[in-house]
């Protein structure tokens, strides 16, 4: 492997250089990532283009590290010590973070604050927060009295992957590499090539906080060449992954190789139920907050919004006149709502299922094409969007769109809307809006949903966990048992009897403290 440098010192062609981060250095690569603000198409940084070599070698690193002892044999309270610092530095760092979080995706600067520093730095500190109280091991009764003592202790894995994509890169890179430090396992992360940047600033502070080499490493790569090594590598042990349903599969096929813990978070198609006692105006926001969020490329965006008929037609009427009044246009103006899609290839997706979606026969009532004027001569735009006369059964209510795009299907009683929001393959989100906790309560319960947010969306506390039902992932991050998912069990037991020959031929050991 080539020169090692310092990521982002380094200029090529008047813009930032990012190296790959393996085994505590700045690693080159023969070939290289443009990085293009969505709203301008300006570079905003070049970044090293990974290859297999790169994936391999980040694996060694981290399991020469696991190996070690080095970081997993490190006294939890110190580990924590080294998350919180990490975190802190990141802080530090909050306006400069913000607006690379900004340029690298397009987010408006009112979500990367959150999504490129809030969020990370809350996060960390809460896992090393949960990793200060977590117990590694928990002893359990006497078998049979004075026969054996028992203890389970919960060990690191080993080598942990994540895989993450592009909608909110260092927000979900920390919901994989953070836990997954904190237990004690050594971490190969994946970014996505269209926006590296968030993560490898996340590593170079995890190293400049104590994380030893080896420990963290970040790759960047080709997800079908660079992210299907990893999930089929057979020292990586587990792999955690965020991505759409397809890729899912694909990694979960190669995870079976040497079947490592896998985790998924994937595609949704959440159901936003207005309940027919609504306050119409909070739900009206709701509903625009729930789909419009980052232009809707979200999981767990509320795509497909479900009005009673007692209500539709006064709803509409307040939705379309809100949604107009939405200021699309330049991300790093703290007054803008809307910012642009990822790329060029997300945009034409979005035309095309807004193309299909009225062939299906739904009415297109507002948006549906690419804004004019100042401010969009360049970048990947797409108005907001609006069907009415949407059904179930229409690719626009059924499939995943990541765009601007909110589809309105009618209702007449609450368990009809009930059926159509669990008549879908996703199951990651969905919301209740009634002024009766009671009967939103009551909805909610029957939801096939991760996620169901009464009167909200969007809201996620790591305090609670995240992931979803049916094709939408497998497992949760975040919540209180996050560390359990990046530690293995193992039980102990301890002959209390000195007596051991009594056993060798089928005296049944106690089944438990009888
Ligand atoms: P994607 O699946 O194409 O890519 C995600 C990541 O996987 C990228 O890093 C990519 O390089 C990598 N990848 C691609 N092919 C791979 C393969 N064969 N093996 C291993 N890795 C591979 O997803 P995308 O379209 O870039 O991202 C948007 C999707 O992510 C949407 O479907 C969205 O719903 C989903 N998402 C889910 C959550 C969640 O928590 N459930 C959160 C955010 C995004």
């Amino acid at each position: 492997m080539s020169a090692s440098t310092r990521a982002g010192i380094d200029h090529r062609d008047g813009a930032p250089y990012y190296p790959m981060f393996i085994d505590g250095a700045w690693t080159d690569a023969a070939e290289h990532y443009t990085i293009v603000d969505p709203a301008t198409e300006a570079v905003v940084a070049r970044a090293a283009k990974g290859r297999l070599a790169h994936a391999d070698a980040a694996v060694a690193a981290a399991e020469r590290a696991h190996e070690s002892g080095v970081w997993r044999s490190m006294a939890p309270l110190e580990r924590a010590a080294v998350l919180d610092d990490a975190a802190a530095r990141l802080e530090a760092r909050a306006e400069e973070l913000t607006e690379l979080g900004s340029r690298e995706n397009g987010a408006t600067v009112r979500l990367s604050g959150p999504f490129s520093v809030g969020q990370p730095v809350a996060f960390t500190r809460y896992f090393a927060n949960l990793l200060r109280s977590y117990q590694f091991e928990r002893p359990g009764p006497l078998m049979g009295p004075l026969l054996a003592a028992g203890t389970v202790r919960r060990e690191p894995i080993g080598v942990c992957a994540g895989i993450v994509p592009w909608n909110f890169p260092l927000a979900l890179a920390i919901w994989k590499a953070v836990p997954a430090l904190a237990a004690g396992n050594t971490v190969v992360l994946k970014v996505d090539e269209k926006t590296p940047i968030g993560a490898l600033e996340f590593a170079r502070e995890l190293a400049a906080a104590g994380v030893p080499e080896g420990v963290i490493n970040v790759v960047t790569g080709d997800g079908e060449e660079v992210g299907a090594r990893l999930a089929a590598h057979p020292d990586v042990r587990k792999i955690a992954f965020t991505g759409c349903t397809a890729t899912g599969k694909e990694v979960m096929r190669a995870a079976a190789g040497n079947l490592k813990h896998v985790t998924l978070e994937l595609g949704g198609k959440g159901a936003n139920i207005v309940l027919a006692d609504a306050d119409v105006a909070m739900a009206v926001e709701g509903a625009i907050w729930a789909c419009m969020m980052h232009s809707g490329q979200a999981c767990e965006a509320g795509t497909r919004l479900l009005l009673p008929n007692s209500l539709h037609d006064e709803f509409v009427e307040r939705l379309i006149a809100r949604m107009r009044t939405l200021r699309l246009g330049n991300p790093l103006d703290p007054a803008t709502d809307l910012g642009p899609l990822i790329n060029a290839a997300q945009r034409e997706r979005v035309l095309g299922y807004i193309e299909t979606g009225q062939k299906e026969g739904a009415k297109l009532a507002l948006g549906g094409g690419i804004p004019s004027g100042p401010g969009f001569e360049k970048g990947f735009w797409v108005e907001p969007t609006l069907f009415l006369d949407v059904t179930n059964d229409m690719a626009i209510a059924r499939e995943e769109i990541f765009g601007p795009v909110l589809s309105v299907l009618r209702y007449d009683s609450d368990a009809e809307a009930v059926k159509i929001a669990n008549d879908s393959e996703y199951g990651l989100s969905a919301g209740v809006w009634s002024r009766s906790n009671e009967r939103a309560l009551a909805v909610a319960n029957e939801l096939e949903a991760g996620s169901v947010w009464i009167n909200d969306w969007h809201n996620m506390s790591p305090f609670y966990p995240f992931g979803g039902w049916k094709q939408s992932g497998l497992g949760r991050e975040l919540g209180p048992d996050a560390l359990d998912a990046y530690t293995e069990e193992k039980f102990i037991s301890i002959d209390l009897t000195g007596r051991v020959e009594n056993r060798a031929f089928g005296l049944v050991l106690g089944t438990g403290p009888n």
